[in-house]
């Protein structure tokens, strides 16, 4: 089969090309390397089922595929707010040429979607049905209302156009292949203790999150593809929530040194609160993260010693 992967040498679009080539499947991964790196997927070229292609997911395409993972956008704050318009571009256009290429060559298109749907959410935990709290003018909306539009044209495409296709909701997700300035909060905190830097916790640390291991999120993202009882959308992540400042207390007990935690201003429309009901992902998937917060640093401050030469 040969499959799609936009985004591909980014952090999660990496280990899917990866996860793809070692079922024996064929491997085109398209990235116009805004946050995404060669040296991810350095290691993929010399496979002859692997190609890797720079193209900007805005401009159209055309090549032959069954299957198409749509990751291209960046996905850290700091990455998405550092050109906004472009960022809204990315997922829009994004969607719409990969969308008019599944229509055309009748593959079957998986969208990478987001928490970020339910904004500052009122509804705890978060199911599929709840509707979001976005502030559509924020400085977080241009990530958040171009992942909502995007939902909007692949379930249009697929009532008007009949295109075959999947929806998932990622919460944080993190591992091995961030990049160390990434600016997500466990590689900022992973990256701080190592050096030996403050831990800095934007507000009080009172806000959560769910944070779920790269492995167990790709395992449900290629199940989601393969079933074929919804096509979403479904949550997926990790459902043990934690405080930022939890978070860094970890992060502190498995980083000797002697970095302290400080307090810096909380962004505008910071979420406070967000953890997935995987309801459904257990129910058609028969998926459950399997990864705990602990293990999954431990799989991770390794790649941040190699990246930072410890
Ligand atoms: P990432 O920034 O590492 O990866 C994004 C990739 O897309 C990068 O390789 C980047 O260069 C590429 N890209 C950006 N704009 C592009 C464009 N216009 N054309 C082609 N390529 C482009 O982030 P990630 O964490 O791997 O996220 C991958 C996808 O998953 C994103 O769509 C993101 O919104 C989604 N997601 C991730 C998380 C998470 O916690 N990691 C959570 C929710 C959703
Ligand atoms: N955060 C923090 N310190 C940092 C980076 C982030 O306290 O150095 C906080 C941020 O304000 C947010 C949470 O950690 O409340 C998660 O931030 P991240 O950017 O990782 O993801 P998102 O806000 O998109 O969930």
């Amino acid at each position: 089969m040969a499959t799609l992967v936009t985004g591909g040498a980014g952090f999660l679009g990496s280990h899917l090309c990866e996860r793809l080539l070692a079922q024996g499947e064929e491997v085109l991964c398209m990235d116009n390397f805004f946050t995404g790196r060669r040296k991810n997927v350095a290691h993929l070229l010399d496979n002859p089922n692997f190609e890797l292609m720079r193209h900007d997911v805005v401009d159209p395409f055309k090549v032959e595929v069954e299957r198409i993972y749509n990751l291209a956008c960046p996905a850290s704050p700091v990455h998405y707010q550092f050109n906004p318009i472009k960022t809204v571009k990315t997922s829009v256009m994004g969607a719409i040429n990969c969308l008019g290429l599944a229509k055309r060559v009748g593959a079957r298109i998986l969208q990478a979607s987001t928490s970020e749907v339910y904004g500052d959410p009122e509804v705890h935990p978060q199911p599929e049905s709840y509707r979001g709290n976005v502030n559509p003018i924020g400085l977080r909306a241009c990530y958040d209302e171009g992942k909502r539009c995007a939902e909007t044209l692949f379930f249009d495409y697929h009532r008007e156009n009949a295109v075959d296709m999947r929806v998932v909701r990622i919460f944080n997700t993190y591992g091995p292949r961030m990049l160390p300035n990434d600016g997500r909060v466990v590689s900022n905190f992973i990256v701080q203790a190592l050096q030996g830097e403050d831990l800095t916790i934007y507000g009080d640390g009172s806000q959560t999150r769910s944070f779920c291991f790269v492995d167990d999120l790709i395992e449900a993202m290629m199940r989601t593809m393969e079933q074929d009882q919804t096509v979403g959308p479904v949550n997926i992540g990790n459902p043990v929530e934690f405080t930022i400042r939890e978070l860094a207390e970890q992060v502190l007990g498995k980083i000797e040194g002697s970095s302290t935690i400080v307090e810096q201003d909380l962004p505008s429309d910071d979420p406070m609160q967000r953890k997935p009901d995987i309801s459904l992902a257990r129910k058609v998937l028969g998926w459950s993260p399997k990864i705990e917060l602990s293990e999954g640093l431990d799989r991770t401050i390794p790649h941040f010693r190699q990246c930072l030469g410890l």
